[in-house]
């Protein structure tokens, strides 16, 4: 603490405080002032580093670690910054070579760094020599690169020129520890006081081990840094025997409290009792509140203001469950005799890692094997590990691909160049794009997120199905998972798993959007629990059984990723439903318009007859048109993935649900899910400009010309490049190009446009509105001084 504050208020004042006084404080306060102002001395048990517990966290740094990182290279500077905590307190690294080569992910951090010309690749670095006769050789860096930081921060798609600041390493650090299970957390202190501790056991003397800890007060690095237990062997001393320098070692490992099988999220029932705290409770009406009042706003400061206000309420909420996280662990009793396979993990934490791996580039896979091995300088296996670790650094992680959706050179199957597209769109392009290929070229293709391979026909995709739900590899939980952008896991039904008397296609049916797996979710096992007398836990590879709705819950959620009460909430809430329906109209509507040359011809349009939209909408010459729309629907989707929501629930599960308000649920659900469905053909297309602007109550749609050729509506939220949506809202002033005007007429005494756009692509009835005057061109309006003569000459234009 003292030597915190020196140090800050050095920094801020420029002006040094004085070592002797620096020095002789820090016992002063602890000593004298303590006793005489009644401080609390006992500062806790000190806690050791020790080379377990570095291997430890190194191992699962690289192996294991959960923790979505913002880009693959900072975990390279983790292992770098942890070693040089290690190396430049004491010897530490010779021990530790034997597990990590030092050099190795240092030299990783330079080659990448690109500070020094003459190190710029891994095979340059490994070709320089020093000159002849000599043992070394000074390499220069580059002017510009004394400017940047050796650890700096990261963002998605590499390094910042900005430092890593000093206490968020502290943090992240401690973090990691209690990832890797280390209850109490870590601190650099522990390394450093294992570090003195190896030097002083290493025969170096007490004057030495000072200078190394820069030291000047040996009662300082005796009482704060070397532990109480001491480290001489005294039988082999006294027998005259060889000595044993690691006696003491496995105590000081015992500091830290290594729990192998700590929780990493909060257990369900204890996050039912925390939500239901008077604590919680209170702070989430606040935020409720705060809601209400900024649904009233539109904008402005009182707006700004309350956001802020609900963000700082959040983070309150998020606090508690920390707090409560931390509790329960520092209380978890240590459990060594766990030897758990991923499914079985209730923790969602732990279990993350084993759900995404498989989108990490193969570099970072590779590494993975590559750390507990003890590679050789030098060596092939060595090498091709710093090239990896060269790799990770300085490609862009912003976004994570199965290995066969992955770009190859930065490019899509399609040809497209990758970079170019946002980050949240580069996912759904690669697949809809190799979904596109294969039907193209086999007239079926689907995607097993399972062991992510595509399988091209369907009977093989039935048996594929089949193999996975007869060899029991199903997933254990249930719940899609995104990963950078990427759908790392698609949801599965649980209750359709089991159910026998289904093709193993349906009973195996992904989902790859979170919405249209809970609806299902909720409506599948609310017809289960209706149905059951006890609650048997659904899922095939489960054997729980209990007498409690509550158990049974906790159950879903911590080892299946259900969270069924937030699931039924969710779809249980019509308005939020709609609304999000009515967007997804437009975009399923735009998108497959447009990509109306690759669709697939309808195979039997029959199937969906029955699928209604009740949705309104908000221009009444789209209501008009909602038939036609589905029309298009059906005929351009991806009607086996994306339409068989019909078939996928069971008819027997809903025939036997006598509650009546459910079976209108499901009908409802059923054709909004459909919709939702749709909108997973994120496939981008070039916008060559916007024409016009409509915009409703809930949101603005624009008119666009594809780069293609023709024009359609898409949402706002869909076009990209805001850059081009700003330029045109600082031109437009209401429609007039890429329109004609068909006709006007007087509506309570108003006047309204029947206008037409030209080169719509999609139904004849959608290009035509009636629009009110207010959203016309000054140009083209007829009110004022000339409307009978504007009028006269438009109905010559086009009646003559
Ligand atoms: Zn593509
Ligand atoms: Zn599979
Ligand atoms: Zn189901
Ligand atoms: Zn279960």
């Amino acid at each position: 603490m003292m030597r915190k504050f020196c140090n800050a208020w050095q920094r801020e004042n420029h002006i040094e405080i004085d070592r002797a006084f620096k020095d002789s404080m820090a016992p002063y306060i602890e000593g004298p002032l303590a006793d005489k102002i009644g401080l609390e001395k006992d500062k806790g048990e000190k806690k050791f580093l020790t080379i377990e517990n570095y291997v430890h966290m190194q191992t699962f740094l690289w192996e294991q670690d959960f923790h979505d990182y913002v880009h693959e290279g900072v975990r390279t500077d983790y292992t770098n910054l942890f070693n040089i905590h290690c190396f430049t307190s004491a010897r530490l690294s010779e021990l530790c070579q034997a597990y990590y080569n030092p050099m190795f992910h240092l030299l990783a951090n330079i080659i990448s760094s690109g500070a020094y010309p003459e190190l710029s690749t891994v095979e340059q670095s490994l070709a320089i020599r020093p000159p002849e006769n000599t043992q070394f050789r000074i390499i220069a860096s580059t002017d510009a690169a004394k400017q940047k930081p050796v650890f700096p921060q990261w963002n998605s798609s590499g390094r910042k020129d900005e430092h890593r600041n000093p206490t968020s390493w502290a943090n992240q650090f401690y973090s990691w520890g209690v990832r890797t299970g280390l209850a109490e957390g870590v601190s650099v202190h522990c390394i450093r006081r294992e570090a003195l501790i190896k030097a002083n056991d290493n025969g170096y003397s007490i004057g030495q081990v000072l200078k190394f800890a820069s030291q000047r007060n040996t009662s300082v690095l005796v009482h704060h840094y070397l532990s109480n237990i001491t480290t001489i062997d005294g039988t082999g001393s006294f027998l005259g025997m060889n000595c044993r320098v690691d006696l003491a070692e496995h105590f000081r490992s015992a500091t830290m409290k290594y729990n192998p099988d700590l929780i990493q999220s909060i257990p369900a029932s204890e996050k039912t009792k925390l939500e239901n705290s008077e604590e919680y409770v209170s702070i989430s009406e606040q935020i409720q509140n705060i809601k209400v009042q900024i649904s009233k706003l539109a904008s402005g400061e009182d707006y700004t203001h309350l956001r802020l206000q609900i963000k700082a309420e959040q983070m309150k909420l998020r606090d508690l469950r920390e707090k409560r996280l931390r509790q329960l662990q520092m209380s978890q009793p240590i459990t060594y005799e766990s030897i758990k396979s991923p499914h079985e993990l209730n923790d969602k934490q732990r279990s993350q890692y084993h759900r995404i791996k498989h989108m990490l580039p193969k570099e970072r896979i590779r590494l993975a094997g590559m750390m507990t091995k003890s590679l050789v300088p030098r060596s092939e296996e060595w090498v091709s590990a710093l090239q990896d670790l060269v790799t990770l650094r300085t490609t862009n992680s912003g976004v994570a691909f199965q290995e066969p959706l992955r770009p190859v050179d930065g490019h899509c199957v399609c040809g497209k160049l990758m970079k170019n597209l946002p980050l949240k769109n580069q996912w759904p392009h690669s697949y809809m794009c190799h979904k596109e290929n294969y039907k193209r070229k086999y007239g079926f293709a689907k995607f097993c997120f399972l062991c992510s391979e595509w399988v091209i026909s369907e009977r093989e995709w039935e048996g594929h199905c089949l193999t996975h739900i007869e060899k029991r590899d199903i997933p254990f939980r249930c719940d899609p998972v995104t990963f950078r952008y990427g759908t790392a896991c698609a949801g599965y039904c649980p209750v359709h798993l089991q159910n026998e008397s289904l093709p193993a296609r349906l009973r195996l049916k992904q989902y790859r959007l979170k919405q249209n797996w809970e609806d299902h979710i909720a409506l599948c096992l609310a017809s289960y629990i209706a149905n059951s007398n006890s609650f048997l836990c659904p899922h095939m590879l489960c054997e729980f059984a209990c007498n409690s709705r509550d158990d049974f819950e906790h159950h879903l959620d911590e080892s299946h990723g259900i969270e069924l009460k937030l699931v039924t909430k969710k779809s249980q809430n019509p308005r939020k439903r709609k609304l999000n329906s009515e967007k997804e109209i437009f975009i399923t509507k735009s998108a497959m318009d447009f990509s109306r040359q690759s669709a697939t011809p309808i195979k039997n349009a029959d199937d969906f007859d029955n699928l209604e939209y009740t949705s309104t909408l908000m221009c009444e010459e789209f209501v008009a048109n909602t038939n036609s729309l589905s029309k298009v629907y059906k005929g351009s989707m991806d009607i086996e993935e994306d339409i068989d929501m019909a078939d996928s629930i069971d008819p027997a599960l809903y025939q036997e649900t006598t509650d009546s308000t459910t079976v209108v649920q499901i009908s409802e659900l059923n054709s909004d899910s459909n919709i939702g469905n749709a909108s997973s053909s994120d496939v981008i297309y070039e916008v060559r400009r916007i024409i016009a602007r409509w915009k409703s109550r809930r949101e603005i749609l624009y008119l666009v010309e594809w780069g293609t050729g023709g024009t359609s509506w898409q949402p706002a939220d869909d076009i990209f490049d805001q850059e081009m949506i700003d330029d045109f809202e600082r031109i437009y002033e209401g429609f007039q190009e890429g329109i004609s005007v068909l006709d006007t007429r007087t509506k309570n005494g108003k006047v309204e446009y029947y206008i037409e756009f030209l080169d719509y692509i999609g139904s004849k009835k959608d290009a035509k509105w009636w629009v009110p005057e207010s959203t016309m061109h000054p140009d083209l309006r007829i009110k004022g001084s000339n409307v009978e003569k504007k009028r006269a000459k438009r109905r010559k234009m086009f009646h003559y």
